[in-house]
């Protein structure tokens, strides 16, 4: 470009354009006499940062006719979100307890209960129901089978080992539940010995003689009879059994209405043909104590904003994003469907997507319970334990060439917990998954060197390597486009 001053000029200002690549560097050297501007070069190789004159070697006028040096560095816009606590029916699954085992035939001291969605009409997760089943919604394929449960070849412990369970739909005293097989629970007795009311568990009921008329009481014991028969000891409040025939609607802990056989109103008993009460399961999940989520990013006690600095060495400098609101609670569902889920509910990627053309890439991350095949929670010690973080790509990754990469990333906080006993074991740190995670966003792969892309996090010194640096340096599109 030339300038031409005037007397009396002494600033002028122009403009030129750089490449966006991050990294490209740029100075800019000023000669007076235009024939020797095509003698002027660099080679990063040869020449390092100078400027070089083809017949007088190192130009000498570099720190008055010279620039210094100009790197093309990206603002890397990093949408960081986090999933909700558990709250409420979250990650709860409801079933119908319809026989039980153990204890003198008397739910008081049952071990095991059966559980089915027989009776399911509308449940809160219809589709979780039958305890197998939970794995239902995922492909059926050899690296991604059903959870192993008591009736498996070889049986494990199940969905919900070490779990809760309430009884109706609003029970907040917790049974334990120590494993399952496919449609039974094994639970510590409920009530192991004496004459105490039950159930340790209220089971409140409710009984309808005729339409209109409503009788609130509680079940204090159930004994199953050899004939199949359930006879119900019931407290009735202010009532009596006296003139509610077998016509009468009975139900019990919220469940489906059970037929009834006899009544006995002498002994304040019912006796019907089935059973049925709605339990609802979890599995053991941490809940508000254990303060893992939402995570607090002004507190950042895993260090995931420290640990973004990585990123300076390929020329991006990051810019968290502060979000106003959490994401909501997603139970484990499928990995595409999980990772689109959480997409929809950010709240800057359809801002960002505007931007990308400027020159400002965007890529979100979340910090969520569980996702995907790997993490469904199978408790507590049989996770993976190499795939702590979790990023859905365009195409495949590569090591080779530039690919979209993808936009979001998941790191499952709840795996972490049940398999490295928190965020920041040295063995596999969330901070750097959260990193490499954001390696799989820009298109890159996994590699044998103990660098940022190696898979197992114990090896993984948080370092790109040169080619992963060309590879984003070559890039000219923000992650996943
Ligand atoms: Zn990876």
């Amino acid at each position: 470009m030339e300038l031409t001053f005037q007397p009396g000029d002494t600033v002028k200002t122009l403009w030129f354009k750089t490449s966006l690549h991050p990294g490209d560097n740029y100075r800019v050297a000023a000669v007076f006499d235009s024939l020797i501007l095509p003698r002027l070069q660099n080679e990063d190789g040869k020449h390092g940062i100078h400027i070089h004159d083809s017949k007088a070697g190192r130009v000498p006028f570099d720190a008055a006719m010279v620039s210094p040096v100009l790197t093309v560095w990206r603002l890397f816009n990093l949408e960081v979100a986090t999933m909700d606590n558990l709250t409420g029916y979250n990650n709860k699954v409801q079933a119908y307890i319809y026989d039980f085992d153990g204890g003198n035939n008397l739910a008081s001291r049952a071990t095991r209960l059966y559980v089915d969605n027989a009776f399911a009409q509308d449940t809160i997760n219809s589709f979780y129901t039958h305890l197998r089943g939970l794995e239902e919604h995922f492909p059926n394929a050899i690296d991604n089978p059903p959870s192993a449960d008591l009736n498996s070849s070889p049986p494990a412990n199940g969905r919900f080992e070490n779990g809760f369970f309430t009884l109706g739909m609003t029970g907040s005293i917790e049974g334990e539940i120590r494993n399952n097989g496919i449609n039974f629970l094994n639970v510590k007795a409920l009530q192991q010995s004496g004459p105490v009311s039950l159930p340790l568990l209220k089971i409140d009921l409710m009984l309808i003689p005729v339409p209109g008329d409503t009788i609130l009481g509680l079940v204090q014991e159930i004994q199953k009879t050899a004939n199949g028969t359930f006879t119900f000891t019931v407290a009735l409040i202010n009532r009596t059994l006296q003139g509610v025939t077998t016509s009468a609607i009975f139900t019990a802990a919220a469940g489906q209405p059970m037929p009834i056989v006899s009544i006995n109103p002498a002994a304040n008993t019912i006796t019907t043909a089935g059973l049925s009460l709605t339990a609802l399961l979890r599995d053991d999940d941490r809940d508000a104590s254990h303060n893992i989520l939402p995570y607090n990013l002004s507190q950042d006690y895993a260090g995931f904003i420290s640990v973004l600095d990585t990123f300076k060495s390929v020329y991006l400098q990051p810019v968290i994003l502060p979000v106003n609101k959490n994401i909501h609670y997603f139970p484990t569902i499928s990995t595409p469907n999980f990772v689109n889920r959480v997409w929809r509910q950010l709240e800057y990627k359809d801002i960002e997507a505007g931007i990308n053309s400027t020159g400002v890439w965007y890529a979100a991350t979340c910090f969520v319970w569980q996702s995907g095949k790997w993490d469904r929670d199978q408790d507590p010690d049989s996770e993976n334990t190499s795939n702590l973080g979790l990023t859905l790509q365009n195409d495949s990754a590569s090591n080779t060439i530039m690919l979209a990469g993808g936009d979001i990333s998941v790191l499952p906080f709840e795996t972490f917990f049940e398999v490295m006993g928190g965020l920041t074991n040295p063995n596999a740190q969330a901070a750097i998954s959260f990193i490499h995670e954001i390696g799989h966003q820009f298109g890159l792969d996994h590699i044998p060197e103990r660098e940022l892309m190696h898979e197992d996090l114990r090896y993984n010194n948080r370092g790109f390597i040169p080619l992963h640096k060309s590879i984003i340096r070559s890039r000219k599109r923000s992650p996943g486009k």
